[in-house]
């Protein structure tokens, strides 16, 4: 596995050595940049991937400039953390609605600051990249592509974000509102029974392929995903 490579777009000299220092340390490779105009430059030449964004910058605010990133298709995979001296919730949501995965706020400790890097490059790499298998199906998100024994099963988008679920958690039951949480978000409203509508479509789906029995309907407890076949 190649070192994630993360660029610093902080105008202020000693905070973003400071920073490259502590990442070099942990393993990343680094790319610094003092203003927007360094910031886009390096974003296009060196694909990073993840950009630790400040929030005030001399040219563009780091807020405008996570905007315009995440708005842009060629960006769509680049993960961002906004840095801010800023502290009050206001700004920390308007930092989040921007488009920013997460966000730290100044001081913070290197390990603070890594520890946030972690989370966040695990899940866009999650998201992203890993394929999934187990017993007969490969699920490959990349090409947002399901196939038993290498036949493709046609899936409409809930089955397959539901499928994809459960087979990166396998073998644990989840009740329909976990389900509903972890699949269509906590702040969706949808009934229960929307759950077993989606499991059943994924099961026809799955029937074709004789790979339906994977997906366990454990009585008073909600479904499970799983290739020892009860
Ligand atoms: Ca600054």
């Amino acid at each position: 596995m190649t070192a994630a490579k993360i660029l610093i777009v902080e105008d202020e000299t000693p905070i973003r050595e400071m920073i490259a220092f502590h990442l070099h340390r942990a393993g990343y490779e680094t790319l610094e940049a003092a203003d927007c105009r360094e910031a886009r430059q390096l974003l296009a030449d060196e694909r990073p991937d993840l950009a630790l964004i400040d929030w005030m910058l001399p040219d563009m605010s780091g807020l405008e400039l996570t905007r315009t990133l995440k708005r842009d298709k060629e960006h769509e995979d680049l993960a961002v953390i906004m840095l801010t001296a800023r502290s009050d919730e206001h700004d920390k949501v308007s930092g989040l609605e921007g488009g920013a995965d997460d966000y730290v706020t100044k001081p913070f400790s290197a390990r603070e600051l890594i520890a946030r890097i972690q989370a966040v490059l695990r899940r866009s790499s999650q998201s992203v990249e890993d394929v999934v298998s187990a017993g007969s199906l490969r699920l490959d998100p990349a090409g947002h592509r399901v196939t038993a024994d290498g036949a493709d099963v046609q899936l409409g988008p809930t089955e397959y974000r539901l499928l994809n679920f459960l087979m990166t958690h396998p073998d644990r039951v989840y009740s329909r509102t976990q389900l509903l949480d972890r699949v269509w978000g906590a702040n969706v409203y949808v009934e229960e029974r929307t759950v077993d509508v989606h499991v059943r479509r994924l099961r026809k789906a799955l029937s074709e392929h004789g790979a339906d029995a994977y997906v366990q309907t454990v009585r008073g407890a909600g479904y499970r995903f799983s290739t020892r076949v009860a």
